[in-house]
């Protein structure tokens, strides 16, 4: 039956034609999926499967969703959760909107591409499109500075109008053309010409003109396998993240009562406040633990869970009133304690063992120092520690 396939293998009418929308064509195999999906081929599509780093169209043939496109071979696949036998008329949609997109931002990503290897000489290794990201990988580094002068670039060339055309060439005319190179295709070698701009071997969809790109954006970049890798947007999807941002913006400017220029000095603002506010509150913390230190009558301290950063200095307000040794729990009965214990000159040892036999206690130390975590009831605790750990509070 594969064989049949090959004899048969669809037009592909995305290769003559980026714009076609409709298509008319006849089913040539249908074959059920384990999972109770079919696999659907055409003597023609115009449906694009997923290749080159691109996820596939979108769209509808005879009304029904064409889930996933995939490419084996040379053969087209559209996977669709009707039946659609051998032979039958068919018509295909694409998902134009989805299409376009994806051409901008792929066309784009010519242009971006066409411009590093000008100026710096780096190849692009990776490219992935899909509905949520879009990333560019490059074999060289390239700087925040470098990456403003491209965007620049690739924006003038946008707005230009540089014709783009796609071509299919002899193995004689390929070999006289200098030409940027992914991979070769099933189908040949297929060029996409930007003119004036870039040459490059590509299957999937493009526009006629740069300028239908509209815009490109870099939203972001990073250090990548030894070069860079860039997030982007073209076009639509570029106008969309912006009023996506306008709206964020407009947001932002009501929370913090500020006209939409002053948003940065009123954040910057807002974080003096919230640093003084932490720095008051740890100030006011630390001087309830001091009170608490000051009014205990024995070494041992029992602090509210909040307080877990304040241990050290409650064993160092507990050091200043007690010799021998001085602990700080911080807490409850249900999730445990943390705590810090110091015996100045004293050997803690002995006393880690029975809290890890005892109150199943993470932690340990040395020199007189013990920290951890245990388990136990706050009452527990306090009559082990007070009753049989007294020669340790001895001075
Ligand atoms: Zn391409």
């Amino acid at each position: 039956m594969f064989v049949c396939y090959f004899l048969l293998m669809s037009e592909k009418l995305y290769y003559k034609d980026p714009y076609i929308k409709e298509f008319e064509a006849t089913v040539t195999g249908c074959f059920v999926m384990a999972d109770g999906r079919y696999r659907v081929s055409l003597d023609r599509t115009a449906f694009f499967p997923e290749e080159g780093g691109q996820t596939p169209d979108k769209g509808t043939i005879n009304g029904m969703p064409v889930v996933d496109v995939i490419l084996e071979g040379d053969e087209v696949f559209h996977i669709v959760y009707n039946l659609l036998p051998e032979g039958t008329k068919v018509k295909g949609e694409i998902d134009w909107d989805h299409r376009f997109r994806n051409m901008q931002m792929h066309t784009g990503e010519h242009i971006f591409s066409g411009l590093v290897h000008e100026k710096f000489g780096f190849n692009n290794v990776g490219f992935h499109l899909s509905d949520n990201s879009a990333t560019m990988d490059y074999d060289g580094k390239l700087s925040e500075e470098d990456v403003r002068i491209l965007e620049d670039l690739a924006n003038k060339v946008i707005r230009e109008g540089h014709e783009i055309v796609t071509f299919f060439p002899s193995k004689e005319e390929a070999e006289s053309l200098d030409y940027r190179s992914k991979k070769d295709i099933a189908d040949g070698l297929r060029l996409v010409k930007i003119e004036g701009v870039d040459l490059c071997a590509c299957c999937a969809p493009h526009l006629k003109n740069t300028q239908e790109v509209g815009i490109i954006m870099v939203t972001s970049f990073e250090n990548y396998k030894g070069g860079t890798r860039l997030n982007y947007l073209c076009g639509e999807r570029a106008y969309k993240d912006y009023m996506r941002l306008v709206d964020l913006e407009t947001a932002l400017s009501r929370l913090l009562n500020s006209k939409k220029e002053d948003i940065y000095a009123a954040v910057e603002k807002l974080q003096g406040s919230v640093s003084e506010l932490e720095f008051s509150n740890v100030a006011l913390r630390r001087m309830r633990v001091s009170n608490i230190c000051e009014n205990c009558e024995k070494s041992v301290v029992f602090l509210t869970g909040d307080d877990a950063d304040l241990l050290r200095f409650a064993v160092g307000e507990l050091k200043s009133r007690f010799c021998g040794l001085c602990a700080a729990f911080s807490g409850d009965d249900e999730k445990g304690y943390r705590f810090l214990a110091e015996c100045d000159g004293g050997d803690l040892t002995d006393l880690s063992e029975i809290l890890k036999e005892r109150f199943d206690m993470k932690g340990g130390g040395r020199n007189g120092l013990l920290q951890g975590s245990l388990s136990g009831s706050k009452s527990e605790i306090e009559v082990f520690l007070l009753n049989e750990c007294q020669n340790l509070f001895e001075c």
